[in-house]
C-alpha cells in the first residue's frame, strides 16, 4: 500500500517555499451576520493554505480551524481581532493533518478550549511526533514555526455531535465518520445554513480517503446533502457556489473510483497494473490531482478487495 514516509514527504512536498512570502495580513470575509471565512489559497488543493472561520457571539469567538504553523494562527488571530474583541472562546479542528491545526497553540494561549475528535491518528503522523514537525518546519519554514507545541488534544471531545449553545448562537459540531481522516469533525450552524466541512470538501483539487474510507466519505457526502446548506465551507479553494453540486461532483469521483477499482478487483488485476491505468502522478507534487488520484484509488482497491473477500469489517 501507501508507505506512511511517501504521505509525509507528500505533506512536505506541499506546501512551496513561498508560503513564508505569502499574505501578511488575512481578510475575513462575512458569510452572515456574525459568521466569517477566512480565505486560504485558491487553485492550489491541498497544496495551498487551507480556509479558517470564525463565529462571534456576544459570549465569545468560536474559530474553526487554526491552520498550519503558530505564525499562520497569530495571523488569524490579528484578523479576527480586526472584527471583534470578544474572547476566543474555542477552537474546533476539523481534523488532525498538520496544515489545519499547527497554528492551534496560539489559540490556547490566547484562552481558547480546544474541540476536536480524540483520534489523532493520521498517515502524516506515522513517525511520531517529532518527526512530524521537523518534516513540517522544512515545509513553512523555522520563522513560521517558532513557539509551537501542540495543542490538538481536545478539552472538549467529540465523536458523535455536540451543540454549542452560546450567546444566543446554536453551533452544532458533527463527526461525520472516518471519511477524511478518523478525526474528522464538521461544524454546523443551522440557523444561517452555513457548513464549514474540513478536507471532506476541496473545491479546487479532491479530497482524500488515504487516512479514512471511501465508503465513510460517501456516508459524509450524503450527511451534507441532507443537510442542504446555503454555504458550504471546503477545507481548500473557493467557496462553491452551489454546495450540492461540490458534494454531487465529489461522490461522483469517488464512485467512479470505486468501479473502476471493483472490476480490477474483480478480474483479479492487481492493484500496481489497476494503478498503472490511471494518469501518472507528479513525482514533485505529491497532492497534485494526478498524486490524489492514485493514493486514493490504492485504499479504494484495498477496500474493494475486503468487499470482495467479504472482510470489509477487517479494514485497517
Ligand atoms: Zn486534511
Amino acid at each position: 500500500m501507501i508507505p506512511a514516509a511517501a504521505l509525509l514527504t507528500c505533506m512536505v512536498a506541499t506546501a512551496p517555499p513561498t508560503r513564508a512570502d505569502s499574505a501578511p495580513g488575512f481578510i475575513p470575509r462575512r458569510l452572515a451576520d456574525g459568521v466569517y471565512v477566512v480565505p486560504g489559497d485558491t487553485g492550489r488543493g491541498s497544496e495551498g493554505r487551507p480556509n479558517a472561520g470564525f463565529i462571534v457571539t456576544s459570549e465569545g469567538v468560536v474559530v474553526v480551524d487554526a491552520l498550519g504553523s503558530p505564525r499562520d494562527g497569530h495571523t488569524l488571530l490579528q484578523a479576527i481581532r480586526g472584527v471583534t474583541r470578544e474572547p476566543v472562546r474555542w477552537l474546533v479542528l476539523t481534523h488532525h493533518h498538520p496544515d489545519h491545526h499547527f497554528g492551534a497553540i496560539v489559540f490556547k494561549r490566547a484562552g481558547a478550549r480546544i474541540i476536536a475528535h480524540p483520534d489523532t491518528r493520521t498517515l502524516a503522523g506515522e513517525g511520531g511526533p517529532d518527526a512530524l514537525v521537523a518534516d513540517w518546519t522544512r515545509v513553512v519554514g523555522r520563522d513560521a514555526m517558532r513557539g509551537f507545541a501542540f495543542a490538538d488534544r481536545p478539552d472538549r471531545a467529540v465523536t458523535g455531535s455536540d451543540t454549542l449553545r452560546l450567546g444566543g448562537r446554536t453551533i452544532v459540531i458533527v463527526h461525520p465518520g472516518a471519511a477524511h481522516t478518523a478525526g474528522d469533525l464538521m461544524v454546523w450552524l443551522p440557523d444561517e445554513r452555513i457548513l464549514f466541512a474540513g478536507d471532506i470538501l476541496i473545491e479546487d483539487g479532491v479530497t482524500m480517503v488515504v487516512d479514512g474510507s471511501a465508503a465513510a466519505l460517501e456516508r459524509a457526502l450524503d450527511q451534507i446533502r441532507r443537510l442542504a446548506p446555503r454555504v458550504a465551507v471546503p477545507g481548500h479553494g473557493a467557496i462553491p457556489r452551489d454546495p450540492l453540486a461540490l458534494v454531487a461532483r465529489t461522490r461522483e469521483y469517488i464512485t467512479g473510483l470505486e468501479s473502476d477499482m471493483r472490476a480490477a478487483v474483480e478480474h483479479g488485476v492487481p492493484m500496481q497494473r489497476a494503478l498503472d491505468a490511471l494518469p501518472p502522478a507528479d513525482e514533485q507534487r505529491p497532492v497534485s490531482l494526478a498524486s490524489r488520484r492514485r493514493r486514493n484509488a490504492a485504499r479504494v482497491y484495498v477496500e474493494e478487495e475486503h468487499r470482495y473477500m467479504g472482510l470489509e469489517d477487517s479494514l485497517p
